[in-house]
């Protein structure tokens, strides 16, 4: 396909890879016309930049479907579209497992994004009923993970509130059978709390506005969320966003994935037990022996609980206002302060209403799994949170960025392997290529003796009060001298005087830029810590799938080691992920959100700037080019070209890589600006293109 458009920018021929010069500025004006024009995408060589067009654009349609199927991917305009087919044809075709990964801030559109990909392939791909069926499921296991794991947010309606992969497997013919999804770090703590303006997760206001009045009887609630404790009293009605609706959408969703109406029911059940736990109001009181203790306040809701979940409430309200402690070899029953007792009810919702979402993974999983034995490919698709930066760091931001750490080291890895690989298909000579290696930075943090995580466990297991302020200190102490590393007391050992460190904090130099991080909350979070007689209750109950929830409950198997923190249980699961993605073939959108109040045709380029930043976009551009910033099929590049040769136009009798090779050995060209692979030509810098597009306009 022969496109009449000129090439002679890198904004009109939407790769940055041609930027001339390179720096921010002009990588960010790019984007900012793009944008303006209505493109709201652009390359980087193989690597899609998305940047959020809040408006609906006529460009998802299924002719564009048609028109970027089989498409030659320098032909038509950067499209997600065309990073999919690019993607599901070097499955098919060239036999290679793919990858597709997503990343931006909450509400650059990473969620959406993943969604038209799964789209694209789910219409490319073959039809016929029993392949319809598996797409239907893979498609419908969105709106089930969106209700349970999305909420409303300050930044986005319907932001996701954990990460996502999922494989979708392929038959040698290309036709999905199946498919595995992965979940990391469920934001749980909203369930308890959220901020004004936010909500909590989805499911439950879906559940009191779509439910009908029997089933909400028979749940034991009630319509009113107001009524419950843990849901924001002023926004429980969201505009645009119809949770009655959204609800028959999740329920028909779950229908065809194959869940049994009774599984569903046990869903609700537990879904609402983790809302009416927030309604248990806990009371002081004092003991003879003068010890403040706490009790149940009014009865009813803890009573109602129980009926949902087949338990003697003496038992739930027991666990919910003592704890055994084990005194040598004694065990002793301890009464918990209000405070205490508030502590270990929040705990306790948090932990059922993740262990809910991770069984609602798994049983989706049941049901798209393939049957073992079968050959396949496989694409992966990982639509997880970007890198964050806010005023106050915490762990959660310490974790996520550690893992977008690890991404942006395996995208260099990747890069620069597939670049290797290339040069190696071709048959080019490879020179190694500078690059911001960030190991460092993993490493600080992953290390599994004197790494950040490390040191957080041990800090976590250690007998006697434990605090962090010792863990930052020994962190202070073990990295003193570490390039990457920053505290009150290193700086002032150092001399350096900086009003911007406060106290209680760490800063670590990322590869996106510097973060400071508060220590408060780092041991309790890493613990995650349920009082046993939480989770002995819990698998006391009759309830099939709350206890199945709680195995750790049953007093056979209780033993004295404590479950893996949630820092080591998440850099494990990180593992996981990147030899996973490793051995595949890497395929990235860089998601952008255009400005913060969700507007059309907003670009705040100072907003924009800083994601640019974090995504690490100009080290993506420096890395792609390293070696060729163009490379081209001979085909195409001399049906583009031949015009400049008098040999060549209007028709070259000889193979395309021979008229290649005229056309350009016609032109003033120093020799290490090109290169001439098996199937394709090399050219070295943008300049040197823009100077072949200039002639041939001068035509
Ligand atoms: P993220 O997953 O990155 O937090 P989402 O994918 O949920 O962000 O996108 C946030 C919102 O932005 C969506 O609900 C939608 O309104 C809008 N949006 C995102 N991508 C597009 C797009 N390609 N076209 C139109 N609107 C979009
Ligand atoms: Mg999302």
């Amino acid at each position: 396909m022969e496109t009449t458009t000129s090439l002679l920018d890198a904004a009109a021929a939407g790769d940055l890879v041609l930027l001339d010069p390179l720096t921010e500025q002009s990588l960010l004006q790019t984007l900012q016309e793009r944008f303006h024009r209505g493109d709201i995408y652009t390359y980087i060589g193989n690597v899609l930049i998305s940047v959020n067009p809040y408006r609906p654009l006529p460009i998802y349609t299924p002719e564009k479907v048609q028109e970027y199927h089989n498409c030659n991917f320098f032909a038509v305009k950067p499209h997600i579209y065309a990073i999919a087919d690019d993607a599901y044809h070097s499955l098919c075709d060239r036999d290679r497992d793919q990858c597709i990964l997503i990343t931006g801030e909450s509400g650059a559109g990473k969620t959406e994004a993943s969604k038209l990909v799964m789209s694209y392939v789910a219409a490319v791909s073959s039809k016929g009923e029993e392949v319809d069926k598996v797409k239907e499921q893979l498609l419908q296991s969105n709106p089930v993970l969106e209700a349970f794991g999305n909420a409303k947010t300050i930044r986005n309606d319907n932001s996701s509130r954990f990460g996502k992969y999922m494989d979708v497997e392929f038959d040698f013919k290309g036709e999905p059978l199946g498919g595995v999804i992965s979940n990391y770090l469920l934001e749980k703590s909203r369930i308890v709390r959220h901020v004004k303006g936010e909500r909590n997760f989805h499911i439950f206001y879906q559940l009191l506005a779509g439910g009908s009045a029997q089933l909400l009887q028979q749940l034991k609630l009630r319509q009113d969320c107001r009524h419950y404790g843990y849901l924001n009293h002023e926004s429980s009605a969201l505009s645009g966003m119809d949770d009655a609706a959204n609800f028959h959408a999740m329920q028909d969703a779950m229908r065809v994935i194959g869940f049994s109406p009774a599984e569903v029911t046990a869903l609700l059940e537990v879904t609402a037990v983790v809302l009416k736990l927030g309604n248990v109001q806990l009371s002081s009181s004092f003991q003879a022996s003068g010890m403040e203790s706490c009790s149940i306040a009014e009865p009813r809701e803890l009573q109602e609980i129980c009926e949902l979940i087949g338990l003697d409430p003496s038992v739930l309200e027991r666990a919910l206002c003592s704890r055994t402690v084990k005194a040598r070899d004694e065990a002793v029953l301890t009464a918990l302060s209000v405070p205490q007792g508030y502590y270990g009810r929040d705990a306790l919702a948090k932990n059922i209403y993740s262990r809910l979402f991770d069984w609602l993974v798994n049983r989706i999983n049941t049901s798209i799994q393939v049957k073992p034995g079968e050959q396949r490919k496989v694409m992966g698709v990982l639509d997880i949170y970007g890198f964050e930066i806010f005023q106050d760091n915490g762990f959660e931001q310490f974790i996520i960025n550690y893992c977008n750490e690890k991404l942006q080291q395996i995208f260099i890895l990747l890069t620069l392997k597939e670049e290797q690989e290339e040069y190696v298909r071709e048959g080019i000579q490879w020179t190694p290529v500078e690059f911001f290696d960030n190991s460092i930075i993993c490493n600080l943090i992953e290390n599994s003796t004197g790494g950040i995580l490390a040191m957080l466990d041990e800090e976590c297991l250690r007998p006697g009060v434990v605090n962090e302020d010792t863990f930052l200190a020994k962190l202070n102490q073990l990295f003193a001298t570490h390039k990457r590393y920053e505290s009150k007391e290193t700086q002032s050992a150092r001399h350096i005087m900086d009003a911007s460190l406060p106290p209680r904090c760490f800063r670590i130099h990322h590869y996106a830029g510097k973060v400071t991080y508060n220590v408060t909350g780092f041991i309790e979070k890493n613990n995650d810590l349920l009082f046993r007689d939480l989770s002995q209750a819990m698998w006391a109950a009759r309830h099939t799938l709350l206890r199945s929830l709680f195995p750790e409950g049953d007093p056979q198997k209780a033993s004295l080691k404590l479950p893996p923190t949630a820092g080591y249980q998440f850099k494990a699961s990180v593992a996981t992920l990147m030899k996973n993605l490793y051995s595949k073939n890497p395929n990235y959108i860089r998601c952008i959100k255009p400005n913060e109040t969700k507007a059309a045709m907003l670009f705040t380029p100072e907003l924009v700037l800083a994601q640019v930043r974090y995504l690490g976009l100009m080290e993506n551009v420096r890395v792609r080019r390293a070696g060729y910033a163009f490379r081209q099929l001979y085909g195409a590049f001399l049906s583009r070209y031949k015009m400049l040769s008098a040999r060549t136009w209007p028709r070259w009798a000889g193979s395309d890589r021979d008229g290649a090779e005229q056309v350009l050995a016609e032109l003033p060209i120093p020799a290490e600006e090109l290169a001439f692979g098996h199937t394709k030509v090399f050219i070295r810098s943008p300049r040197t293109l823009f100077d072949l597009e200039r002639r041939r306009q001068e035509r």
